[in-house]
Parts: structure tokens; C-alpha cells; sequence
């Protein structure tokens, strides 16, 4: 089944195909020749900017589109950033300068406080269809320092318990086997398969 991904991030759409495996063919915005709508990401939750990005592009181009919207909610942050992850410290911020805003806020935050997950809703859209969300989490801890070079986003100061690892010093099979993006495509799979 092929379904066009409305994202341009390629990273985000490379980790998404290794996840949803050889039954679905993601096709990027850009290869669908989209790649000039810009959807503005003004929901205040994470369900409301994807089913806006799906639906849109879903009218648009009357095929069955999926779109994510994923961030970071910080525990002693009262889930901040959330909606604004990828525009934390400003509208074109790198994925440094939002670290370093993020590390200064948590600035002597002791280990036990640093809790943190990453959220990811994926919302897919069928013209003719409602469109249908599916929430993915990751728990773990902000770290003091930048570790590790894999991955992308706050990886680096992203610590994963379990695995006793940043994100970024994961293995990215392995990071695809537990992410919060994983998690919400395992659950897009299974409906898709019904
Ligand atoms: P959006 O979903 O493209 O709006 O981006 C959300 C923001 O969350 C971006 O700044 C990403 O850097 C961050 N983010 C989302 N998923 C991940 C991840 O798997 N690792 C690190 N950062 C992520």
C-alpha cells in the first residue's frame, strides 16, 4: 500500500519506512510533488497538528496520507516544549541551540527530576474518512551534556533507561525498536492490517 508522508524531514522519514517494513511504500511530500505546501502547526496538541498536516495534504492530493507531529515533554518543564519542540529556541532554531535552551532550563535539576518522554501521534487520513490518530511514548531522562552521534533532535541529552544510553549512542535499529515513533506506527500497522 502506498501512502505519501506529509513531512520533508527525510531523517524522520527514513526511520519511518524502516519501521512500517515492505507492505506500505512511503512516498515523501516531495516525491509526491508537494513539496511546496506548507502547513502551519498551530494545534496546541499533538493530535490537532497532524490531522491538520494529514487532512490537508489528504484534500489536496486525494490519496491516503499520514503525518506526524512528535515532540519532547519535560516533567519539570510542566511537559514543555510539547507542541514547540522543534521551535524551542526560536522558529529556525538548530537542533543545538535547542539543547542548549533546554539544558540551561534544567539547569541544576537534580538526576530524579529530569524525567522526560518523547511523544509521537500519527494521524492518518483517507479522503471520504475520518481521519484516525494513533499516540506512540518513549520515557526517559534529560542528561546534563550531549552524548553520542546517532539520531537526530534531542537525542543526544535524551537518556533511555533500559538500554543505559542516550538515543544518539542507540543503535538505530535499536532506537526504532523502542522510540515513541515506533510505538505509534506499530499501532497505525496494526490498524492498517485489520
Ligand atoms: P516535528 O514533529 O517535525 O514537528 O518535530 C518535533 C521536534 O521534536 C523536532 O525538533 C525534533 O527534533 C524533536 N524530535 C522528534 N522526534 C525525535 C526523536 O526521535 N529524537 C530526537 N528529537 C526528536
Amino acid at each position: 500500500m502506498e501512502l505519501i508522508l506529509a513531512s520533508k524531514n527525510a531523517h524522520k522519514a527514513k526511520e519511518m519506512q524502516d519501521i512500517l517494513g515492505d507492505n506500505v511504500a512511503l512516498i515523501t511530500q516531495d516525491a509526491a510533488g508537494f513539496g511546496d505546501i506548507e502547513v502551519i502547526e498551530d494545534g496546541k496538541t499533538f493530535e490537532e497538528n497532524a490531522i491538520k498536516k494529514a487532512v490537508e495534504i489528504a484534500k489536496i492530493s486525494g490519496k491516503a496520507v499520514i503525518a506526524d507531529d512528535s515532540g519532547l515533554c519535560v516533567d519539570a518543564l510542566g511537559g514543555r516544549p510539547g507542541v514547540y519542540t522543534a521551535r524551542f529556541a526560536g522558529e529556525n532554531a538548530t537542533d543545538d541551540q535547542n539543547i542548549s535552551l533546554l539544558l540551561s532550563k534544567l539547569d541544576g535539576v537534580p538526576t530524579d527530576k529530569r524525567q522526560a518522554k518523547f511523544v509521537c501521534v500519527i494521524a492518518l487520513a483517507i479522503p471520504g474518512s475520518e481521519p484516525r490518530t494513533f499516540r506512540g511514548e518513549c520515557s526517559g531522562y534529560i542528561l546534563t551534556e550531549k552524548r553520542g552521534n546517532n539520531g537526530f533532535g534531542y537525542d543526544p541529552v535524551f537518556f533511555v533507561p533500559d538500554h543505559q544510553k542516550s538515543m544518539a549512542e542507540l543503535d538505530g535499529k535499536i532506537k526504532n525498536s523502542i522510540s515513541h515513533r515506533f510505538n505509534a506506527l506499530s499501532k497505525l500497522k496494526s490498524d492498517l492490517n485489520r
